[in-house]
């Protein structure tokens, strides 16, 4: 009888426990809104601004932040210190940035350059790095360190060539990716307006295969995923492959959590992709600037081309499903104290459970629903 009424006792405190996860509703899908995204190119503007990628600043610009910065992990002096460079680096461009402060020691960076409306076309990375082993060094330079140069790049041939857009342009340099988006939900959350997200997390590692990006196909916006694929085609140099992640794999996935039109572009499909990251190897001597470079050309063509896209207006809905596994992961890192709770109730409803099958208490529970 004890048991039962433990079993009974645990399993509303499991209930109770985990209606109150922040992400529990990802067991159903998000609604995506679906824009038709443009077919016809800026291809001289756009071109033109392509011509003034420098592969030598990018290279210099690794050098010295990767020199000066050997560990940025997002809850450290490090990780803080990083970020504000980052911000001084932004400010020297000449675009505003503003600053998105968190629980944790290193903020969010969002670079903004207005256009005439309101509605948003983001470009995402990630400003922390880790190393799954603690206390040794984690460069993190492929990951994410080569996203947040590529960012800089192009930010710089943007201010420096001004042009007249529709949606406004942000760039976001995100904390604490690494511990599960956690500064892309953050961040992501006061947003209501952005028409189309581009994620740069790993863009220079190309000795895995021949060079090509990798478009993540799970956890993407289908008509925004086939509109990158475009501008690779007209813009870029090297092809694009089809991956999957075959789970929430970074800040664009928090951009589809919360509705937006998301997509992931990498240095390649993820089979090919970089092996030292997350470890003390992630260094520059597995990078190529001449990749990078490429993952400049799409960010420039994203940028434009979206943001003079005449009409935003969509035009349906797109489901995406999240796996349990996702909510497991985003539960354990964002409500952990509660997650952890939930988890012992469980085991303890699990331990009950047996006690009340092994002693034959089911038997008297049927009966007593007999009655
Ligand atoms: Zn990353």
């Amino acid at each position: 009888m004890a048991a039962i009424v433990g079993l009974a006792i645990s399993l509303v405190l499991f209930v109770l426990h985990t209606a109150t996860l922040r992400y529990i509703g990802l067991l159903w899908p998000v609604k995506v809104p679906l824009f038709e995204y443009p077919s016809e190119f800026h291809q001289e503007t756009v071109n033109g601004l392509i011509e003034r990628i420098n592969e030598t600043r990018i290279t210099e610009q690794l050098q010295f932040l990767a020199g000066t910065f050997p560990h940025r992990e997002f809850n450290s002096d490090a990780g803080e210190s990083f970020a504000v460079e980052i911000e001084s680096l932004l400010e020297e461009t000449g675009v505003p940035v503003d600053i998105h402060q968190h629980a944790w020691r290193q903020p969010s960076l969002i670079a903004k350059i207005p256009g005439q409306q309101q509605s948003k076309v983001v470009v995402g990375c990630h400003l922390d790095a880790v190393n799954l082993v603690p206390f040794l060094s984690s460069p993190g330079v492929d990951d994410d360190l080569s996203g947040v140069v590529t960012l800089l790049e192009a930010i710089r041939i943007l201010r420096q060539n001004p042009l007249e857009l529709r949606q406004s342009l942000e760039f976001h340099f995100y904390a604490a990716e690494e511990p599960g988006m956690r500064g892309s939900l953050d961040v992501l959350a006061s947003y209501t307006d952005i028409v189309a997200f581009l994620q740069q997390d790993m863009t220079g590692f190309s000795a895995g295969a021949p060079p090509h990006f990798g478009v993540v196909e799970d956890y993407a916006s289908e008509p925004l995923t086939e509109y990158v694929k475009r501008l690779i085609e007209t813009y870029c140099t090297i092809p694009h492959r089809s991956t999957r992640c075959g789970q929430i794999c970074s800040d664009h996935s928090a951009a589809l959590l919360h509705g937006f039109p998301a997509v992931y572009v990498l240095e390649s499909e993820l089979a090919a992709s970089n092996p030292y990251i997350h470890t003390e190897h992630d260094t520059l001597e597995h990078i190529d600037v001449g990749h990078v470079a490429q993952h400049v050309r799409l960010v420039l063509a994203f940028a434009v081309e979206t943001a003079l896209m005449e009409t935003v207006e969509p035009r349906g809905e797109q489901a995406v499903r999240f796996r349990w596994t996702d909510i497991v992961i985003l539960s354990a890192t964002s409500d952990t104290l509660r997650f952890v709770m939930a988890c012992i109730i469980l085991s303890c409803a699990i331990a009950n459970l047996v006690l009340v099958l092994r002693s034959g208490g089911h038997r008297n529970l049927f009966k007593l629903h007999q009655n």
